[in-house]
């Protein structure tokens, strides 16, 4: 269990700009890095084309997944939107948790997009801290 995971200013920044761009559906993607640290980001396509679920485009997963080994990093997380909140991770989120990572989710409340980390094991997620540095 990871206890927090440290992203830039410019990695959120990327991860919000994919994300905008995906409106009104729910947007996707891999955190990569090392150390708990995120090193690059890497939006995937949201087959389901939904604004309230996603599921990452299998093909581009596993591009994603060998790019991450051959440049010798680990999937550090998973992140998605929540266009419409809450800014937790939903009941789907907890039933459909499928990787040991952290899950970070972005949600709009009253306008204003806010990530929070969560560790989502056994259906139950716990809080993990973002330390967003430079
Ligand atoms: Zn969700």
């Amino acid at each position: 269990m990871k206890h927090k995971l440290q992203i830039s200013q410019n990695h959120c920044q990327e991860m919000l700009d994919h994300i905008r761009q995906q409106l009104p559906l729910e947007a996707c993607g891999l955190l990569a890095g090392k150390n708990d640290r995120v090193e690059r980001v890497m939006p995937i396509r949201n087959q389901a084309q939904s604004p309230v679920r996603f599921v990452m485009d299998p093909y581009q997963q596993l591009q994603a997944f060998d790019w991450i080994d051959s440049n010798g990093l680990e999937l550090l997380g998973i992140f998605h939107s929540h266009p419409e909140g809450p800014e937790t991770a939903s009941p789907t989120d907890l039933a459909e948790a499928a990787y040991e990572v952290v899950h970070l989710v972005w949600a709009r409340m009253q306008g204003a997009w806010r990530a929070r980390g969560f560790w989502i094991e056994n259906g139950t997620a716990t809080e993990v801290v973002l330390q967003i540095v430079d």
